[in-house]
């Protein structure tokens, strides 16, 4: 059946299915062999969706050019080319070129930056090849591929479906429609739109339920989401409230500035100045007052938060929630596996006549059973004891293996762990095997809390064995299984005292039931849920990630709430939660901890108090996940919510960020969620809200940095226009400073190293606007500080016999070195510069460096001087530069002294 090629491009959905077999050569439950997957990924290449048009370099070099400020600096070009002032012109077409230049730089690094994170979440796909099942990743799917595909996973390619059993899947991404629809096998009429091809499961939509199998019959830019995908173009990854924010911000600043610029120039002229001179004031006041550095700031300062925090091991899948993880004001978590390791050991094992203790950790089956006397125990002299070891290891979908003599688990741990305490009592998985071969299957939900299995046991006959959280199995029970194998009636008093008593110790109690004889061999009708014999519980332990209790700490001291929510026992979570410290030791009231049924019997005109006061939700089913973040923002709250399974997803959705299991996690929560762990571990929520609070911090620190010597620049024109005196500045120069300071030196404040505290105040008001009064303040002052400072040293050096043009480069110097000392300052939105560490941001020191060299170019070098119309200067000029610098920066330093302690009661509160 081997053949170099196949055809892939036919209407799959109208064939029947045994025709798009035959026509794709594959085999239904074979699959491709490994030669024929190999063939095929070199005909098709690799399954993924192809570049974007549109977003090729030219395109995006040529989109630095829209923007207002550069039209504006065009037309200035062209009008001063016009009036034959060629090195002026010359100066300004260079500035806007190098603009672009940089523009597009950053702008593909950030992107770059931000693609290699999504290569960083692999989807992986189930396929059968040469009739063996195999994990893959979804790239290297071929047309052809018999793919498996299950609730939680999300579709790797176009499948023509084969077998299913209640496929519902979510195709939003492709039409739309976020109500799932049914899949099934069925020949379909060819002029069917894609929206009603439900023979078929396409790329990039979700399983939301059932299973399946499918043949691959498109793969990369051949399925339906690439062709879309072609059409669209990449979504504007680069936008977060904020960007949007500034963007609004920066329109209005630009046309206020060109407005200002107009008005300017009129005054000029009608003060009968030169016009020429007063139309290059009026470019070099726009020039200069635009803050044209803020968009690059902004998207290099996300990129480089996110980079950041994938290096944290969370990776950001939207955008916005760098910024949201900065005002973060409770974070909502699961228990298992996200504060705990998630590696479980059955610790005791309970029936209603004997408790053992098992003995040995980890997964190797090394240990034994004790009894309170330390003897051995063995469960051949106790029925309830060998059923209930039964009951976990044949109730069970996980299997232990030994890899180069390493335990390791595949599947659930808490099934594991059950496998492994019935080896060590002598039940190994093939005896049990052996003893209860498995018929049928009702698998563990969240929802039901239960697992069941039928078997075939001794001759002929059926049993139907039940595992699951105490309460569920315990009211499904009618009696209680003796030692000698004899039924009573179930004493649900002292199983729960026991369960409550595990709990209470933080092990996780799973209860064992049976049902003997069972009728049929499938599950039909007949309940199976029902007249079972209790046979004992199973007490595991789940020890405390050692990084979730500092984290949690480190989260309150940053006024962040966290809540622990789970499904399971209400006893449990509560021993958990206080091991990490969620729940205070000296915290006994009843309202901190809340269980499902509690919650549901809650008003909901009183849910919002309650869950804000509660800190453990246990025994919670994933629909009230949603109810629960509901209530948290109606309290105000911006809520983090953890998430794995298929039913989170709308509770990751509500979530202000959804946050998803990496490892864990279905593809349904990942796609859902706005942040993916790759470790599943608390602390790293902890350390993305840090680099979030670290990122919006550096954006701060740029605005600040940047308004006010904007401002001042735009100043010092209008200033000299409306007194009708000579330039201190002149155009050309305004726009060497804009250019090469806010690159070589504001951008550097994008790298600054998170400043220590930043996890002992509040979290972020989202509400808070940009330019807070602090800031207000702030600009006045330093731009009043830069436009008097140059006005007094321009006006000095003249009265000293200075020329013109040695006076302007002074003026010009100063600025740059106010600005370059105002950085320093600007490390720090509250402590004073000396106080951060001269070289703790290296790029910060290197564009100093670089800049320094700039400017003694500018001053010194001949052909520079004829180009910007400046001269040497001499010592005591940079004395004087240097005086009003280090002048500024003490009133700058008093300034934030005076306003940490004028606000520090109000912090402390
Ligand atoms: P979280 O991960 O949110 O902290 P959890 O993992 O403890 O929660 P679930 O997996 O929903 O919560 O489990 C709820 C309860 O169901 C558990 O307390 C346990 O009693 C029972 N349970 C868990 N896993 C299984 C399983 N594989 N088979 C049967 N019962 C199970």
């Amino acid at each position: 059946m081997e053949s170099s090629t196949v055809v892939t491009a036919s209407p799959h959905h109208g064939l029947p299915a045994h025709e798009v077999v035959l026509l794709l050569q594959t085999h239904p439950h074979r699959g491709l062999s490994r030669s024929q997957a190999q063939e095929r990924r070199e005909q098709f290449g690799p399954n993924v969706l192809p570049e974007t048009v549109g977003a090729g370099p030219l395109i995006r070099i040529l989109r630095q050019f829209h923007h207002p400020l550069i039209y504006v600096l065009l037309v200035a070009g062209i009008v001063t080319a016009l009036l034959r002032e060629y090195v002026d012109a010359a100066v300004i077409l260079a500035v806007v070129l190098v603009n672009a230049v940089i523009g597009f730089v950053q702008e593909s690094r950030a992107e770059a930056a931000l693609q290699s994170l999504r290569a960083m979440v692999h989807t992986h796909a189930r396929v059968v090849r040469d009739g063996v099942e195999r994990t893959v990743t979804s790239e290297e799917l071929v047309p052809g591929d018999l793919v498996l595909l299950e609730a939680g996973d999300k579709v790797p390619a176009d499948l023509r479906i084969l077998r299913e059993t209640e496929l519902r899947v979510d195709e939003s991404a492709l039409t739309g429609e976020s109500a799932p629809v049914t899949k099934a096998e069925a020949r379909l009429p060819e002029a069917t739109p894609v929206a009603d091809r439900c023979n078929t499961a396409h790329s990039g939509t979700l399983v939301t339920a059932g299973t399946a199998a499918g043949i691959v019959v498109a793969t990369g830019a051949e399925t339906e989401i690439g062709q879309i995908h072609r059409l669209v173009g990449a979504a504007e990854v680069l936008a977060t409230p904020l960007t949007a924010k500034l963007a609004r911000f920066s329109q209005i600043l630009t046309v206020a500035i060109l407005g200002l610029a107009a008005a300017t120039f009129a005054l000029g002229l009608l003060r009968r100045q030169d016009p020429v001179e007063t139309f290059n004031a009026a470019v070099a006041l726009a020039v200069g007052a635009i803050p044209e550095g803020l968009p690059a700031a902004v998207t290099i300062t996300l990129a480089i938060g996110v980079t950041r925090m994938a290096k944290r091991r969370a990776v950001i899948r939207r955008l916005p929630a760098v910024e949201t993880l900065g005002s973060t004001t409770v974070i909502c978590t699961d228990k298992t596996g996200t504060l705990t390791e998630n590696e479980m050991t059955v610790r005791r094992i309970w029936t209603p006549e004997e408790s053992v203790e098992v003995t040995g950790s980890g997964y190797a089956p090394d240990g034994s059973l004790l009894t309170p006397e330390g003897a051995v125990a063995s469960p051949d002299g106790n029925a309830a004891l060998r059923w209930t070891l039964l009951t976990g290891a044949a109730c069970n979908d996980a299997a232990v293996t030994c890899r180069e003599g390493r335990w390791q688990v595949t599947g659930d741990p808490t099934e594991a762990a059950m496998v492994v305490a019935a080896a060590k009592a002598g039940l190994p998985p093939d005896s049990v095997g052996t003893e209860l071969p498995r018929r049928a299957t009702i698998p563990f939900t969240s929802e039901r809390q239960c697992m069941a299995t039928l078997h075939g046991w001794g001759a002929g006959d059926h049993v139907v064995l039940v595992k699951g959280a105490v309460e569920r199995v315990l009211e499904m029970c009618d009696s209680q299984m003796q030692a000698d194998g004899s039924p009573r009636p179930v004493d649900r008093a002292a199983v729960t005292e026991a369960a409550g008593r595990f709990a209470a110790g933080g092990l996780r109690v799973l209860a064992c039931a049976v049902r003997t004889p069972y009728e049929a061999d499938r599950f039909g009708d007949d309940d199976p849920f029902g007249a079972l014999t209790f046979t004992g519980l199973q007490a595991m332990l789940d020890p405390p990630r050692a990084a979730a209790t500092p984290a949690v700490t480190a989260c309150h001291t940053a006024g962040i709430a966290v809540k622990m929510i789970t499904g399971d026992h209400a006893g449990t979570a509560s021993a958990i939660a206080t091991a990490v410290g969620v729940l205070d030791r000296a915290d006994t009231h009843s309202d901190k901890v809340l269980t499902g049924y509690e919650l549901a019997a809650t008003p909901a005109d009183e849910l919002p108090e309650a869950v804000q006061r509660a800190s453990v939700f246990a025994r919670v089913s994933p629909e009230q996940k949603l109810r629960l973040v509901e209530a948290l923002q109606q309290k105000g709250h911006v809520v983090a919510m953890t998430g794995d399974g298929v039913n989170d997803a709308p509770a990751l959705r509500q979530a202000n960020i959804g946050v998803a299991m990496g490892r864990g996690g279905t593809e349904v929560a990942k796609d859902a969620a706005d942040m993916v762990l790759t470790d599943d571990d608390f602390a790293t929520i902890e350390a993305a809200v840090e680099e979030g609070r670290g990122v919006f911090d550096n954006l701060t620190k740029f605005i600040t940095w940047t308004l006010p010597t904007n401002i001042g620049e735009g100043l010092v024109i209008l200033v000299a226009i409306a007194l009708g005196a000579t330039l201190p500045i002149l155009p050309t120069q305004i726009l060497w400073i804009n250019m090469t300071t806010a690159v070589a030196l504001g951008l550097m404040l994008a790298f600054e190293p998170k400043e220590a505290g930043i996890m002992t105040r509040p979290p972020r008001d989202p509400a808070q606007p940009l330019l807070t009064t602090a800031l207000m303040g702030r600009i006045l002052l330093v731009s009043g500080l830069l436009v008097a400072g140059s006005w007094w040293l321009f006006e000095w050096e003249l009265a000293h016999g200075a020329e013109v043009t040695e006076a302007r480069t002074a003026a010009l110097n100063l600025f740059v070195v106010v600005e370059a000392f105002y950085l320093f300052s600007c490390r720090s939105l509250t402590r004073s510069a000396w106080r951060i560490g001269l070289f703790t941001n290296r790029w910060l020191i290197a564009g100093v460096a670089v800049q320094a060299v700039a400017q003694v170019a500018i001053t010194y070098l001949p052909a520079m001087n004829a180009v910007f119309e400046t001269a040497p200067l001499d010592t005591g000029a940079w004395l004087r530069i240097f005086g009003i610098a280090t002048a500024v920066s003490l009133a700058v330093a008093a300034e934030k002294t005076f306003r940490a302690q004028s606000s520090a009661p109000r912090s402390s509160r």
